[in-house]
């Protein structure tokens, strides 16, 4: 199998306000740095600083609704609103489990796409999974987001989004003892985000800009995970960007990682490595490697030791994810006692290592199983069913 590669495609970036370009998500605040929104707010005719207003209520106060913002003349609130903060995601579904610490919400995007996002609560932090794609091009066979195909690349603001509806369900409180401050945000969601780089980018440092420009997030909270697209991972490198990289290697030889992450064919495992080892030298950062265990096909003692001695003495941490079942899968997880002689020989070789917990399966919001456009008609009731 031959595989062709969407990486790295930003497009041109777009007036707020502007013409909608077919197909385009509205233009937004989230797409724009903060000079940038003082400039569309001097094109629409009002003083720079209400820019400043505007992201005040958006990423300080998660308010979107031009009638809360009362410091703003009521004349220009629907105006201003109106153009900078267009609704980019339309709730279609949200299903929660834990008690409510685990929610998954599903969003309908204006050209009709699915997408999904889950929030995750902790007693030490908040972790918002969003996603940088509608589907995925990457194929990976254990992935119900790898099965869609890719639909299209989310812009900037779609992802943003994503995270500040988000921080506003953690912070309307779910659950006793959990914080309500939505501290973490991997992009472990649909889609690959370094196929997708210059928004993904983009948001990130929306994200961790300070208030009122951005949300505020550390970077060391920030996990961009990728499928190892080797000239990406380079570039991110580059940025000055220091977020937790991490590699869903799922294979150390060439022949099984050929299979799993069909990218591979293209970028080998000593490649993916290397950029890894490169973007640790770079940042500092610790680069986590994302291994789901799979029963009888990537979890045998020799492949352990294999892993191990390809990650000894790295800058890297093993995340084992017991795979999440993916409808017509014929792959189920490793027995736990397969499980714990894997981790026990990873230890061995003195790598460090944990399992991943399996927070969102019964609610399809766990790794891999993110396929809101598949379940459309299925499991949707309340999708109308017609918008696709
Ligand atoms: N495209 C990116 C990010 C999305 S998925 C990437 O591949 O890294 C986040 C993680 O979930 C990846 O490590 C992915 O390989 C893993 N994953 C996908 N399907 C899974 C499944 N069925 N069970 C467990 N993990 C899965």
């Amino acid at each position: 199998m031959t595989t062709s590669l969407p990486i790295v495609t930003p497009g041109p970036p777009e007036a707020p306000g502007g013409a909608l370009r077919a197909g385009r998500p509205p233009a937004h605040l989230a797409d724009l740095d903060l000079a940038a929104r003082r400039a569309a707010m001097a094109a629409l005719g009002e003083p720079a600083y209400r820019a400043g207003q505007l992201s005040a209520h958006y990423f300080g106060r998660f308010v979107r609704d031009p009638a809360a913002m009362t410091d703003l003349p009521r004349a220009v609130r629907e105006r201003i609103a109106g153009t900078l903060l267009p609704t980019l995601l339309t709730a279609v579904g949200e299903r929660t489990c834990d008690g409510g610490a685990t929610r998954k919400a599903v969003w309908r995007l204006h050209d009709g796409s699915l997408v999904e996002s889950v929030l995750m609560g902790y007693p030490d932090r908040v972790t918002a999974c969003v996603s940088s794609q509608a589907g995925c091009g990457m194929a990976c066979p254990f992935c119900a987001t790898g099965q869609l195909g890719l639909t299209r690349n989310l812009s900037t603001a779609e992802i943003v989004d994503q995270v500040v509806h988000l921080a506003g369900v953690a912070a309307a409180g779910i659950g006793p003892g959990l914080p309500r401050r939505l501290s973490h945000v991997v992009f472990m969601g649909m889609g690959e985000p370094l196929a997708n780089y210059a928004r993904v980018v983009a948001a990130v440092r929306r994200l961790v800009a300070p208030p009122p420009e951005g949300l505020g997030l550390s970077q060391r909270h920030i996990t961009v995970s990728t499928v190892g697209l080797v000239p990406a991972m380079r570039q991110l490198a580059a940025e000055d960007l220091p977020v937790t990289l991490a590699l869903s290697l799922h294979a150390p030889d060439d022949d099984l990682r050929d299979e799993l992450v069909p990218v591979n064919q293209r970028w080998k495992v000593a490649d993916v490595l290397d950029a890894a080892w490169g973007y640790a030298a770079a940042t500092g950062r610790r680069v986590s490697i994302e291994y789901a265990m799979i029963r009888d096909v990537n979890d045998q003692p020799w492949r352990a030791d294999l892993l191990g001695r390809l990650l000894t003495g790295r800058l890297a941490h093993v995340n084992l994810i017991p795979l999440n079942p993916t409808p017509g899968s014929r792959w189920d997880a490793s027995p736990k006692p397969v499980e714990r002689e894997f981790v026990r020989r990873l230890r061995a070789a003195g790598v460090t290592v944990t399992v991943r917990d399996t927070r969102g399966r019964e609610i399809d919001g766990a790794c891999g199983q993110l396929a809101a456009a598949a379940r459309e008609e299925a499991t949707w009731p309340e999708l109308e069913g017609t918008q696709r």
